[in-house]
């Protein structure tokens, strides 16, 4: 390959430069205590915390990517296109790596209802993939239609935690929707649990902490003012199923509240690949395809299809209610000896602890109905500063305690 041709090809991804240009206009690129590996361990009870490494300069990746929120929850649901069944399965928010495995069996499901044994799935991303492993799982040959595949889908942007509410349908519409929901979650969840120790780690279980300078209970700060209340699916109806967030009194954190509380996290990169050599060792067969609007329905030839095109629906079938919420990370240096991560609202900030880098979401008022997908690095490196700040008042709190203090 030219090597002027690679470089186009993974600038789409990797925003090198951007992080750079950014870096150079800042009048200081580190942060002081960029040498904080030589910190002691800090402990949370009985577990010890290795510290997170949170400079700037660490940044190896930044992206930003829409979640395809719909106030009704996913469109799931056929309808007759021309001569083709369209099974549509699009729509999940922030949840859809979350909800992927339970909404694909419903999708197909109602696919497998047209007696058709070969379908074509549009969409190669969190939902086109576990839909077409479904499929094929129910005895169906499946073709993958899709415009990108990953890393190049949005899915591969995302944070990759289980959310299964996230973003999902707004508060008005949960009542119509709880029940379909709790069904893709349950099975979902299910699912996630027989990926846990394969090779290569695709899915695994993490200690997240949620800091808060209020007492848990108390309507607490968030990003996401501005935009619609959420139901609290995961709280009220798969309780059974999910841990539970326990208060934490010792700790080496900056705040007064803490809860931890374990987390699957998806290993998206590991994950995508896996999902991938099981479709095409089953026989799947994927091909590029660009559907300008419905008309291109026609083309595939299949006549049963499950439309999984996510955010592309909106320009694909029209479709305005699907809204454009805005999301944008940053990958820190892997750092396998933590295992853990923490959500701190009132500063803005999460971290993730990913077998490929360190993720650091930037929470941002604004993001609601916002489709811009162009990065602000400044918006990234701002949100590693406020992390970096959090460890150094984590580690002068662990050395504090250390030599007798409060
Ligand atoms: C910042 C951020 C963080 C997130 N974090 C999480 C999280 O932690 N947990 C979670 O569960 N969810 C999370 N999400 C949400 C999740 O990423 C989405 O719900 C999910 O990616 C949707 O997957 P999808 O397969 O529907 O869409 P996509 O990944 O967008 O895939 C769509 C596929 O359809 C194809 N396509 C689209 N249009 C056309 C067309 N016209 N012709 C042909 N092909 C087409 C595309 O090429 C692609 O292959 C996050 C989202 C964001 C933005």
């Amino acid at each position: 390959m030219q090597r002027r041709n690679f470089l186009k090809g993974s600038a789409a991804l990797l925003s090198a430069l951007p992080i750079n240009a950014a870096l150079a206009a800042e009048p200081t690129t580190r942060l002081a205590n960029s040498a904080s590996t030589n910190t002691a361990q800090m402990l949370d009870g009985a577990k010890q915390l290795a510290p997170i490494i949170a400079t700037p300069d660490r940044i190896i990746e930044m992206n930003v990517c829409t979640r395809p929120f719909r106030a009704q929850g996913p469109r799931i649901e056929s309808e007759r296109i021309g001569r083709k069944s369209v099974v549509h399965n699009y729509g999940h928010g922030g949840s859809g790596w979350s909800l992927s495995w339970g909404s694909g069996q419903i999708a197909v499901e109602m696919a497998r209802a047209t007696g058709h044994k070969e379908i074509a799935v549009i969409g190669c991303g969190a939902i086109g993939l576990t839909t077409a492993l479904v499929a094929q799982q129910a005895g169906l040959r499946v073709t993958i239609y899709a415009k990108e595949r990953p890393p190049y889908v949005r899915s591969h942007r995302a944070t990759g935690a289980w959310t299964p509410d996230s973003r999902i349908c707004s508060a008005q519409f949960a009542p119509n929707f709880a029940k379909q929901w709790e069904t893709m979650a349950r099975y979902s969840f299910r699912r996630y649990q027989s990926l846990l120790g394969v090779a290569g780690n695709p899915i695994e279980w993490r200690d997240m902490y949620s800091l808060s300078d209020i007492p848990f209970g108390r309507p607490q700060p968030s990003a996401e003012s501005g935009e619609p209340a959420y139901p609290h699916f995961e709280a009220e109806l798969i309780r059974d199923i999910t841990p539970q967030a326990v208060p934490i009194s010792s700790h080496p954190f900056p705040v007064s509240h803490v809860q931890r509380r374990s987390t699957m996290l998806f290993n998206i990169a590991e994950y995508t690949r896996l999902l991938m050599a099981d479709f095409l060792a089953n026989g799947g067969v994927m091909e590029t395809f660009s559907m300008q609007d419905k008309s291109d329905f026609s083309a595939i030839d299949e006549r049963t299809i499950i439309n999984c095109t996510g955010y592309g629906a909106r320009a694909l079938l029209a479709d305005d209610s699907i809204i454009p919420v805005r999301g944008q990370t940053a990958k820190l240096m892997p750092q396998p000896e933590v295992d853990y991560g923490f959500y701190f609202n009132s500063r803005h900030v999460s971290v993730y602890p990913r077998r490929d880098g360190m993720l650091v979401q930037a929470q941002a008022e604004g993001d609601f109905n916002n489709d811009a997908e162009n990065l602000d690095p400044n918006e990234s490196i701002t949100a590693v500063r406020r992390l970096g700040e959090i460890v150094e008042q984590m580690q002068a709190k662990d050395e504090s305690k250390l030599q007798g203090g409060v």
